[in-house]
């Protein structure tokens, strides 16, 4: 649901033409505590809390470091080590410090822009103020707000926002400048937000950038999720990814009969590619959400891929490919996304698209499965 400026919204816009295709919100101590469970149920596992690693030699798998606050210490050497200890890693920077024998490489790209959290609190009786199916947008061109519904009637809002600009986070530092701020971009949020100033001075604002790396792997370990590949947050990926990451390694392992070495070379060099490929296509819908739905072209865009959503089973658009076709590469969908969605812009920039015909829409499904992908 898009809000635009000066209030009002225009319209629900379908993550998919077809039924059954939508994301959904859930909640993440939630998802941790059913992993936690489910890992807790297998014998063979010991969950270990807040043991810090502060080294890891991934030439040998061997981590050292110390057990909470404590003085404590502890120092243990695996058969294999996997490092999933999310962006900031410091498994990684045991590949780092081995890294001219390996030729490691690694980048992290920082975004201009960073992300504050705010609530939108629940209504009365745990009512939902704005609508709960959906989620909310407040495109901005160089900056926006995005809001997601909580099961308790609440919604999660985040503002994605340059540090150091016009407007930027390094000028919202008053209680005055905060609301202004709200006042003359978000004044339907400001209604809703009754905590806001509050809120934007107690919490924290985050950076959000892409770490790239590789190689991933040694002998004896491996880097996975978030440590080998973090993305920014706007394909709403970055977990999804990390899963996806564990069952291509367990296809590994049942290829290469259990040996770890081998399934790791085998992993890293299928999903290397798929994690560049998340990592650009986040970035770039970045910019799409930010500068473009609100767009003319964008909007008329869309309305065609709905109606051959819905019409062409064969069909599936960028956000489709990479949402909701489990089996096709990360890799694949951003080529093949990005090619279709080039043609269809021109299309819409020269095209009167408000009325289609069903002959219309038949040529443009046909001049879109034609696009070539050589990924
Ligand atoms: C603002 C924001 C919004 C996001 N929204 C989405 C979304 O909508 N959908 C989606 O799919 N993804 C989203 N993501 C991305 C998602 O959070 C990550 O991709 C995902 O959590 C990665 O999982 P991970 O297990 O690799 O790393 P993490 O979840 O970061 O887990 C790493 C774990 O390692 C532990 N750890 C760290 N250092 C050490 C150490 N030295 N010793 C021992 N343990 C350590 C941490 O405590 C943590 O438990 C979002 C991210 C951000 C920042």
């Amino acid at each position: 649901m898009v809000h635009i400026k000066g209030g009002g919204t225009t319209m629900l816009l379908p993550y998919s033409g077809r039924e059954g295709e939508y994301i959904q919100s859930i909640s993440r101590p939630g998802l941790n505590a059913l992993l936690l469970d489910a890992a807790s149920d297998h014998p063979s596992i010991d969950i270990h809390f807040n043991y810090g690693v502060q080294y890891a030699d991934v030439k040998s798998a061997r981590v050292i470091g110390t057990v909470g606050n404590t003085k404590e210490t502890f120092d243990f050497t695996g058969d294999v080590l996997i490092g999933t200890d999310g962006a900031g890693s410091e498994v990684r920077n045991g590949f780092s410090q081995i890294g001219s024998t390996i030729r490691f490489n690694y980048s992290l790209q920082w975004l201009d822009h960073g992300y504050k959290e705010l609530e939108i609190p629940a209504g009365p009786n745990g009512s939902w103020l704005i609508e709960k199916n959906a989620l909310h947008i407040w495109p901005r061109q160089s900056f926006m707000v995005i809001a997601l519904p909580n099961l308790d009637g609440s919604f999660t809002v985040t503002l994605f926002l340059a540090f150091d600009s016009t407007p930027g986070f390094n000028q919202l530092q008053t209680d005055k400048e905060i609301l202004d701020f709200f006042n003359d971009q978000f004044p339907d949020l400001v209604a809703l937000m009754p905590d806001l100033v509050q809120d934007f001075k107690m919490h924290p604002t985050g950076a959000l950038g892409t770490v790239k790396c590789g190689p991933w792997n040694t002998e004896k370990s491996l880097l996975m999720g978030d440590a080998a590949h973090a993305v920014v947050p706007f394909y709403g990926q970055g977990m999804n990814c990390s899963m996806e990451d564990v069952l291509k390694l367990d296809y590994c392992l049942d290829e290469v009969n259990e040996n770890w070495s081998k399934a790791f070379d085998l992993y890293y060099a299928g999903r290397k590619k798929d994690a560049d490929a998340i990592a650009d296509l986040a970035v770039e819908n970045y910019y799409e959400m930010r500068d473009h739905v609100d767009n003319p072209d964008f909007i008329a865009k869309r309305a065609i891929e709905m109606k051959l959503e819905k019409n062409f089973p064969g069909y599936a658009s960028k956000y489709n490919l990479v949402t909701f076709c489990e089996d096709v590469p990360y890799s694949v969908a951003k080529e093949k996304g990005n090619k279709q969605d080039k043609w269809l812009l021109e299309y819409c920039s020269k095209e009167n698209t408000a009325n289609l015909s069903d002959e219309d829409l038949n040529k443009i499904y046909h001049a879109l499965k034609e696009i070539k992908v050589n990924t």
